[in-house]
């Protein structure tokens, strides 16, 4: 295997400067005719049918007064820590619920899906020796795109769960009316999770010397907890030795750590609402989350998300299967990061491990032929979702094989890993088949908590944490 550094990257020569000079509307040239509201005049797939306009216009009015969840220094902070991705000097570790609940949101509930984030990140930093971005699906990932418009159950037909940002996921018709003022409580939940998080990562629970006392106490006794504890031991050694030789561990380096936020662009309502000019550059910044993606189902190079997601400067992703052509691959990415800015997009692969081996050269190869620098990134969930029992399930064994094929097309093509993209949670649920904690198919309907697509527990998280780390490590 070729070292690291000799890996062909993504990376062209000529690097762009960011953004030029903003014009009077706040956008860069290379962004003519676009504005906060420039979707609208696009063909917007995945959007609720709200009953009455009125309503809606009065919650997008609310929200449009209120402040900003973030600050777009910090926008610019990530986008500088994805470039570093994009060139395999760090490696990003997104992660969170498929679908953020009104219903299960409490302290214990964030505080856990944190302490699974950071004990991978430090089985990835210590195991695999890189510096690791930790991106939360959390804090506003409330809406979700739909393979059908109805469901379907006992002969009855309701319209389908699109989110509790949207409507609600019982099987009755009120339920599913959807509500325009439920964006303001998803503002609310997504600032009190937020608030937590920052308090979290600058108040010291994040600091480096108690990483041993982040073991969930279900953990204690797994082959992952224990595997877990003994680096944290080793951890904690070579944190004495550095100690002896003077390091100070009060330095805010010890005792905070960055933590930024993401969650799906879809609901455009909302995302304009909390669209705001930066005064700092003049820029626009959808300030919901500190990075956006674009999900697979509205993707399309005319669609409205493409329109919104090409304007807003923030670092944004893009989902992509197997069914996107390499050509339009480039396309896309010239639309979404016309100035070629490192950092700016993540391409989000997910398509399953056969079809990733089969496809995904191909895509590299496009887009390295086209100069474009792009963070690539492995979803290895929404590519092996699969029904068993009547629940939607995935299998570690598949989920672990997909991480494994965009390692190996990685390593054959000279291409850099940039992250892996997961969804998972702190909670000890039976929503994942497989992975060394054994969760068999009777299994679950013990603990299947999810509202939409499953999660892998904490113990399914940590091991995956440590197949990563063998592979950063080689
Ligand atoms: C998701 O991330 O929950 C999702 C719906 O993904 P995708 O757009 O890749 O299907
Ligand atoms: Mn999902």
């Amino acid at each position: 295997l070729r070292p690291r550094s000799l890996r062909r990257a993504t990376v062209p020569r000529a690097v762009a400067e960011p953004v030029a000079k903003p014009s009077s509307n706040g956008a860069s040239p290379t962004l003519a005719g676009w504005s906060p509201e420039s979707w609208r005049q696009r063909v917007a797939l995945q959007q609720p049918n709200y009953p009455d306009a009125k309503r809606v216009e009065e919650a997008y009015t609310e929200i449009k007064s209120y402040p900003p969840l973030i600050f777009a220094g910090e926008c610019r902070t990530l986008q500088d820590r994805l470039a570093r991705a994009a060139r395999g000097e760090a490696f990003i570790l997104q992660g969170g619920d498929c679908a953020e609940a009104f219903t299960q949101f409490s302290a214990n509930q964030i505080r856990d899906t944190y302490r699974v984030l950071l004990q991978m990140s430090v089985v990835l930093m210590f195991g695999g020796g890189v510096p690791v971005v930790k991106l939360g699906r959390m804090a506003g990932q409330f809406a979700k795109p739909r393979s059908a418009d109805l469901e379907e159950k006992d002969g009855v037909s309701l319209p389908s769960y699109r989110g509790d940002i949207i409507n609600g996921p019982e099987f009755t018709t009120e339920a599913r009316v959807p509500d325009p003022f439920r964006l303001v409580r998803a503002y609310n939940q997504s600032a009190a999770t937020l608030n937590l998080l920052r308090g979290f990562s600058t108040g010291g629970y994040a600091g480096l010397t108690r990483i041993a006392q982040w073991n969930l106490d279900f953990m204690q006794n797994s082959d992952e907890g224990k595997a877990y504890m003994d680096l944290a031991r080793r951890v904690d050694e070579a944190i004495q030795f550095m100690g002896a030789c003077g390091l100070d561990a009060n330095q805010p380096i010890m005792k905070e750590t960055e933590f930024f936020t993401s969650h799906e662009c879809l609901l455009l309502d909302y995302e304009e609402a909390l669209t705001r000019l930066d005064s700092t550059t003049g820029l626009w910044y959808d300030c919901s989350a500190h990075f956006l993606w674009c999900g697979e189902r509205t993707r399309q190079l005319d669609g409205a998300h493409v329109e919104f997601m090409r304007g807003i400067q923030n670092p944004i992703g893009v989902k992509v299967s197997d069914k996107m052509d390499p050509s339009k691959l480039v396309s896309l990415i010239a639309s979404l990061n016309p100035d070629n800015v490192p950092g700016r997009l993540a391409v989000i692969v997910r398509m399953g491990a056969a079809k990733l081996r089969e496809k995904f050269p191909a895509m590299i190869e496009a887009v390295d032929e086209a100069g474009q620098i792009v963070t690539w990134v492995c979803d290895p969930m929404h590519g092996n979702t699969e029904s068993c029992n009547g629940f939607k399930t995935r299998r570690y064994e598949n989920v672990r094989a997909e991480v494994e094929a965009f390692f190996d097309v990685h390593d054959s093509m000279g291409s850099v890993p940039g992250g892996v993209h997961l969804e998972m949670t702190g909670d000890n649920v039976t929503e994942c088949i497989g992975g060394g904690s054994a969760v068999s198919a009777d299994d679950l309907n013990s603990r299947y908590h999810t509202h939409c697509d499953p999660r892998l527990n904490a113990e399914q998280s940590l091991e995956m944490a440590f197949y990563v780390a063998s592979r950063l490590r080689q």
